[in-house]
């Protein structure tokens, strides 16, 4: 079984998520007392919450590099950043490692070509839905048009992620406001929606909704089980 890095912390509450998806697929795959190998970096979300308000992307990738390289000398075989917005920085991190970087998106449009989806919805923090990085990821490189919301609703997306999801809070009204914005997706055209956001399978889930829902936390995590599993995969290209 190969090493998981993950690098975490953004927020911690969905780094508690990917902690046991992956230790429950690895006791699936293996059975018995069988746990997933890891090697977290939890990195303090106040500093980098603070660096993405003030459009400090820079300052940022380097913390992040910084922490992924202990993770590679800690004995990790791939690594995984375990937030959506963050992959904005994914480059810049990759390129200070000689592990592979499993994307978040990749893994989640594999999922949505596999299921045969052509235009999806995404959800995310305003980073995540309103620039390129993230978007075109899924477009360009799988061919699957994604939609946004409306301005006004990726105002309440952001604003319930950061005042709520990450403080570990959920609430009903804010559950009501969401399935609102995914039905406007689903009548824009939308046939599935991509919770774009780590935390946001915290509040929704696939019984809240009829239209299918992605979780990427869980496609993530589901992602590096597989590899970890699979001795014969090409480390350079995972
Ligand atoms: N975990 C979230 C995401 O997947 C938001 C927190 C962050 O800004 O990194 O985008």
């Amino acid at each position: 079984m190969k090493t998981i890095g993950l690098l975490g912390g953004m927020s911690w509450e969905s780094t508690v998520s990917y902690y046991k998806a992956i230790n429950e697929g690895v006791k699936k795959s293996l059975g018995g007392l069988h746990s997933a190998k890891i090697c977290l970096y939890s990195v303090d979300f106040h500093d980098i919450e603070k660096l993405q308000r003030e459009d400090r992307w820079d300052d940022a990738a380097k913390i992040l590099s910084n922490a992924a390289r202990s993770i590679q000398t800690s004995g990790a075989d791939f690594l995984l950043i375990c937030t959506n917005t963050m992959h904005k920085v994914a480059q810049q991190v990759e390129s200070s490692l000689t592990i592979p970087l499993v994307h978040i998106a990749d893994a989640t449009a594999e999922r949505l070509v596999s299921d045969g989806v052509r235009c999806a919805g995404l959800l995310g923090t305003k980073f995540t839905m309103e620039q390129d990085f993230y978007k075109k990821q899924i477009s360009e490189k799988y061919a699957i048009e994604v939609i946004v919301p409306v301005t006004e609703e990726q105002d309440i997306i952001h604003h319930v992620i950061f005042s709520e999801l990450c403080l570990g809070k959920t609430n009903e009204d804010s559950r009501k406001k969401y399935l609102e914005i995914i039905n406007n997706l689903h009548i824009r055209g939308a046939e599935a929606i991509i919770l774009g956001c780590t935390e946001i399978a915290l509040l929704i889930q696939q019984h809240h909704a009829r239209i299918p829902l992605y979780d990427t936390a869980k496609i993530h995590a589901e992602k590096a089980v597989k590899l970890a599993m699979d001795e014969d995969t090409d480390q350079q290209n995972p």
